[in-house]
């Protein structure tokens, strides 16, 4: 049962950056202001991500790497849709089967914080000694979350990182686009050791203002707003973000692509933004999207594994037109 458990788990966390999605989404689910990663090695060694967000009860850390067993799982409901992010109880059980896993977390009903540590979807021992119950540790209010040698024991899937340097530049890129999408949060990344993160917003900062600091002020500047616009006929609640101009020059095409606060892939959109940016950019030059996009979550395909990010839903043409008129009509603006 645990080679099972283990290889599903290897399949649904792929590589560092992975389990960091998951980490800080859970971070951003528990109402975090503040959310800091740190990797070693690229996240193979270690990875820990410490939040200020609402922690989690004493009696919920025995089940909490277990499969299925979270507390939304509670409300069904929650099941078919990707309006929580979280919504399969999957990502902490999967860390778990292929790393070692502490959490240390204070919640602001208790006068102290807890300790435990993690194995295989279950409590553990630190070191294997003495009880596995959480122990009492010194907290602020919050998470914070460490998983240690990744695929320690898969040891194929070890072998194919060849360094940990790639593996944090996809981290970053991970946290960057997090750091978009959600800029009330304060957001860093650094690398274990260092004081100089690659990765630092403030506060209550906005996505404009974000997006110049993680990408380049020029491309700030020059970057169109679009919608916010609404479609009940379509299910779209609201679709808004900004593009690049005629004028943009980007070396290659960027798009960060939000579906109900969800970080996603989606062919149909990088096609249809690819077409309507061929008409008038000059080759070799591409386009800058940022793309959120709330629609009703029963038409989001509930079939699609959580940790997949290629997404589908319910009237995708005809959503995906609706989009591409927006930005159309900013590029339109923008040359009037
Ligand atoms: P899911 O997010 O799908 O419920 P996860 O395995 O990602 O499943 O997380 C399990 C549960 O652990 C969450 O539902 C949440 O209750 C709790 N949890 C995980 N991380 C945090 C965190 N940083 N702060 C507060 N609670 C958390
Ligand atoms: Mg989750």
């Amino acid at each position: 049962q645990d080679v099972v458990n283990k290889i599903a788990a290897a399949e649904i966390i792929h590589r560092p950056s992975n389990a960091i999605k998951e980490l800080l989404e859970n971070s951003l689910d528990a109402g975090s202001t503040s959310i800091k990663v740190t990797a070693k090695d690229g996240g193979l060694k270690s990875m820990m991500i410490t939040d200020n967000g609402h922690g989690i009860r004493k009696e919920d850390l025995p089940l909490l790497c277990q499969r299925f067993a979270t507390s939304k799982l509670r409300a069904f409901s929650d099941l078919q849709s990707l309006n929580t992010y979280g919504f399969r109880g999957e990502a902490l059980a999967s860390i778990s089967f292929v790393s070692r896993v502490s959490v240390i977390t204070k919640t602001a009903q208790e006068p102290t914080g807890w300790k435990a540590h993690y194995s295989q979807g279950k409590l553990v021992a630190p070191n294997r000694v003495g009880s596995a119950d959480p122990r009492p540790s010194a907290a602020n209010q919050g998470t914070i979350i460490t998983a240690e040698d990744l695929f320690y024991d898969v040891p194929l899937r070890r072998k194919s990182f060849k360094s940990g340097a790639d593996e944090y530049n996809r981290i970053i890129d991970v946290v960057t686009r997090y750091a978009v999408h959600n800029p009330h949060v304060a957001w860093v990344c650094k690398k274990h050791g260092t004081n100089q993160p690659e990765v630092s917003t403030a506060s209550g900062s906005n996505c404009l203002s974000n997006i110049g600091l993680l990408y380049g002020s020029a491309l700030s500047r020059e970057l169109l707003a679009f919608g916010p616009a609404e479609d009940k006929k379509f299910g779209i609640v609201k679709v808004h973000g900004y593009a690049s101009g005629a004028g943009h020059n980007g070396k290659k095409g960027i798009l960060l692509l939000f579906i109900n606060n969800r970080l996603v892939e989606s062919n149909k959109f990088r096609k249809a933004i690819e077409a309507l940016y061929t008409a008038f950019l000059p080759k070799g030059s591409y386009p800058f999207v940022y793309l959120s996009l709330e629609i009703e979550p029963h038409r989001v395909d509930v079939n699609v594994h959580p940790t997949k990010s290629e997404v589908h839903f319910l009237d995708e043409d005809a959503v995906v037109e609706l989009v591409m008129n927006e930005i159309s009509k900013a590029l339109a603006n923008a040359n009037a």
